[in-house]
């Protein structure tokens, strides 16, 4: 094994708010937009790194769909940022995965995800066997620290959502930070020469657990990556309007996205 930099693959499988876009009965402009990146299922990333790792960065609502469109028929490892609905909500569809890997899939959140996911998901921990379709199988593990997963070193992110504490995660280069309105001195050491930052942006008008994309801009230039990726948006925010007014090295992620980044390897 070699340590160092190696490329991996970032697929972008939803950049929507917990809503999606279009909302539904909603005739805005945005949500009736034929722009395709207007069209944004619920936020979560797929990490690739050849013939190392395939992670999944949270199940939406929307995993059944997000994994049929870009042809995901294997997941290593999914890491959880928090426990909200629209971030956890698609962990049945891991069944699928268990059949044809016929495995547990390993899963990664911290404490207090895990409090959620644990009563959300109550029929996948309570232990009793349960007939018929059976129940994904996970092999849950409390995030702590960086983690190495397929050799492939991962560092948790603390951020601020409001009031709830959630994860974004580093590989190397690159850093998505979702469902966020602060960071603390930790979290600004961790993010040092980040090259590739992905982070919430959910509207212009303030809100108590997401960034503005003003604030989200505040965060970028602080930071100094190369290129900055929006995501999380509202149907406030139409794509090409939206991009139109951005600094350069800035714009919306959307649904399908690609981007080649280094990650770090042990
Ligand atoms: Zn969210
Ligand atoms: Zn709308
Ligand atoms: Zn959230």
């Amino acid at each position: 094994m070699t340590t160092g930099r190696v490329q991996a693959r970032i697929t972008f499988l939803g950049t929507g708010t917990s809503t999606g876009v279009p909302m539904i009965g909603c005739a805005c402009a945005v949500c009736t937009s034929s722009d395709p990146r207007d069209q944004r299922l619920r936020p979560s990333i797929f990490v690739d790194v050849p013939d190392r790792i395939r992670i999944l960065v949270d199940t939406t609502p929307d995993l059944r769909q997000q994994a049929l469109t870009h042809g995901i028929t294997r997941i290593d490892a999914i890491l959880f940022t928090h426990g909200h609905a629209d971030h956890v909500l698609g962990l049945d569809e891991v069944r699928r995965f268990n059949h044809l890997q016929r495995a547990a899939i390993p899963c990664y959140a911290d404490r207090t995800a895990w409090d959620t996911i644990r009563r959300t998901f109550y029929y996948v921990f309570d232990g009793i066997p349960r007939l018929g379709g059976g129940v994904p199988r996970i092999d849950a593990h409390d995030v702590t620290g960086p983690v190495v997963l397929g050799g492939v070193r991962v560092v948790p992110i603390p951020l601020w959502h409001g009031e709830l504490p959630i994860l974004g995660y580093r590989f190397g280069s690159f850093a998505y930070l979702t469902d966020c309105n602060r960071l603390d001195d930790a979290a600004w050491a961790l993010v040092d020469g980040v090259e590739t930052l992905v982070i919430d942006a959910l509207r212009d008008k303030p809100h108590t657990t997401h960034f503005t994309v003003a604030e989200a801009l505040e965060v970028i230039a602080r930071i100094g990556p190369r290129q900055a990726w929006l995501t999380h948006m509202a149907h406030d925010l139409g794509a090409a309007a939206t991009n139109a007014r951005l600094p350069a090295g800035v714009e919306l992620a959307y649904d399908g996205l690609v981007l080649d980044v280094a990650v770090d390897v042990d």
